[in-house]
């Protein structure tokens, strides 16, 4: 199927986005890697009247590593930060997850704010940044505001960015000393999205694990370490229940609590011998080789 006609508006600046999503409120989208948008506009499923490309605007291109956190801007693909040199040391979970996020011709298109502002439950890059507590950055032609991943998300593909603001950019906190992180999933095939996403971050005083694929929107808490006995089964038996999975065209709600149960153990133990040296961190790139 063909789009439905839209204007193009191919912005050089970040005040011709402002102005332009100002102008044309819900009417009017980003265009950024176009890996999700450009479907949905050939299945009809978005109509916007006119499309604002940010891929050219050089304000938006920036990614610093600045204080305990890295900013990636709105117009960085997910093939750059997946190859930049220091991303392992930098960003364990994200290096981890960024393989898997479609394929290697899709990362070289998508962007990681373009994900994060499409929201697809089961995306790698709003897991991770829900996992690490990060920050988007939201802008429009009248404020500026960031929000905390935790409030970002909220609902099945719906944030609480407001039509006229653009993420500007997304900022992960960078890994930290005696900290482990750990990432895994399971789906049909690799690239297609994940029936189940889990990402840990360990430390010496407890695990958090974010879950992707289960419920509406990724989802994550603090739960026990393993070495707490039956505390850590117990905390992911109720957090797999409280996801409120469903069944579908890819799985059942009984087998997504049953991956909830066992990857959510495994990547906490994976992170807890990531925190302690017993395990080097993952190279990133053995998903696309495999
Ligand atoms: C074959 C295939 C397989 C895929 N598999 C996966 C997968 O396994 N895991 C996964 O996570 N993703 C997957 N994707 C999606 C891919 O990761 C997309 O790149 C990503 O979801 C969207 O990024 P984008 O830059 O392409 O955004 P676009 O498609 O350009 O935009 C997506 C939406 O976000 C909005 N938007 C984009 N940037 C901004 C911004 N800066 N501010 C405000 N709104 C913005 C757009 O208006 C649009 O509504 C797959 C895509 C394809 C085609």
């Amino acid at each position: 199927m063909k789009p439905p006609a839209f204007d193009y508006l191919r912005a050089a600046t970040l005040d011709e986005v402002l102005e332009a999503l100002w102008e044309g409120g819900s009417d009017a989208r980003i265009l950024a890697g176009g890996q999700s948008l450009l479907p949905m506009l050939n299945m009809r499923l978005a109509r916007p009247s006119v499309l604002v490309d940010v891929m050219h605007v050089d304000a938006l291109r920036q990614v610093t590593a600045s204080g305990d956190a890295l900013k990636i801007g709105a117009a960085v693909r997910q093939a750059q930060i997946e190859h930049r040199a220091d991303l392992v040391g930098e960003l364990p979970l994200l290096a981890a997850a960024i393989p898997w996020v479609g394929h290697m011709q899709t990362r070289a298109s998508g962007t990681l704010c373009g994900s994060v502002a499409h929201a697809d439950p089961s995306a790698e890059i709003p897991l991770v940044l829900l996992a690490l507590l990060g920050s988007v950055h939201l802008r429009s032609r009248k404020q500026r505001r960031t929000l905390k991943a935790d409030d970002f998300f909220t609902g099945m593909m719906a944030t609480a960015r407001a039509d006229q603001e653009v993420i500007e950019a997304i900022s992960f906190p960078l890994a930290r000393p005696d900290t482990g992180y750990a990432f895994r999933e399971v789906g049909r095939r690799h690239g297609d999205f994940a029936i189940v996403a889990c990402a840990a971050v360990v430390d010496r005083k407890g695990a958090r694990l974010a879950v992707g694929g289960v419920a509406d929107m990724p989802m994550a808490r603090p739960l026990p370490l393993p070495e707490e006995g039956s505390a850590l089964d117990d905390a992911l038996e109720t957090f797999a229940w409280d996801l409120n999975a469903r069944d579908d065209l890819h799985a059942t709600a009984r087998y997504r609590r049953e991956l909830v149960r066992r990857l959510g153990r495994q990547v906490i133990e994976e992170a807890v011998r990531r925190r302690d040296g017993v395990t080097p961190p993952p190279t990133g790139h053995q998903q696309d080789a495999a």
